[in-house]
């Protein structure tokens, strides 16, 4: 049988699909390994976005507690400059725990109308973890728009199967 090597190095096995977890600066990151790359390749891998791409914007504390620096951010995506860097920058944000894919407990920004604010990633909508991101972010982005914007905390979110089959009982 043949044995299967990452597709990077060549040389570990792949294992498979998995979150794994380790520690980076003092950071606590967390990321979804594909079956194709070994552990050690995917770490490596997330440290060289991290380095290239997205350091620049974060301030670590001596606690590792990671702080985006908006203002940063603003300057540097504004008028739809380096989209495909913006977004691997969220992607990295949500592995550190400060943007989620997931609206319970975490924020978001809703203008008039339920028109969605956050960053966006190719298919996903992100969440605000931290209510400072949410209203520096907010304020950045969005000081002059006509229409009004609220930020809201999702306190509890119900998935329509859910909801039906409570309705059945
Ligand atoms: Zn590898």
């Amino acid at each position: 049988m043949e044995k299967r090597l990452c597709y990077r190095c060549k040389q570990n096995s792949p294992g498979k699909y998995e979150d794994i977890s380790f520690t980076y600066l003092g950071m606590t990151v967390k990321i979804s390994k594909d079956g194709l790359t070994c552990e050690e390749c995917a770490k490596e891998l997330w440290v060289q976005d991290f380095e290239g791409k997205v350091k620049e914007f974060i301030k670590i504390s001596k606690s590792g507690k990671p702080t985006v620096n908006w203002p940063h951010y603003q300057d540097f995506f504004s008028e739809s400059r380096f989209s495909d860097r913006k977004e691997r920058f969220h992607h990295i944000l949500m592995t550190l725990g400060i943007l989620s894919f997931q609206p319970e407990g975490n924020w978001e920004i809703v203008a008039d109308g339920r028109v969605g604010l956050n960053p966006r990633a190719f298919l996903s909508y992100f969440y605000f973890v931290n209510k400072k991101d949410a209203i520096e972010f907010a304020s950045l982005q969005f000081p002059n728009t006509l229409y009004g914007w609220e930020i809201h905390l999702i306190s509890e979110v119900i998935e329509k199967k859910e909801l039906l089959k409570g309705l059945k009982k």
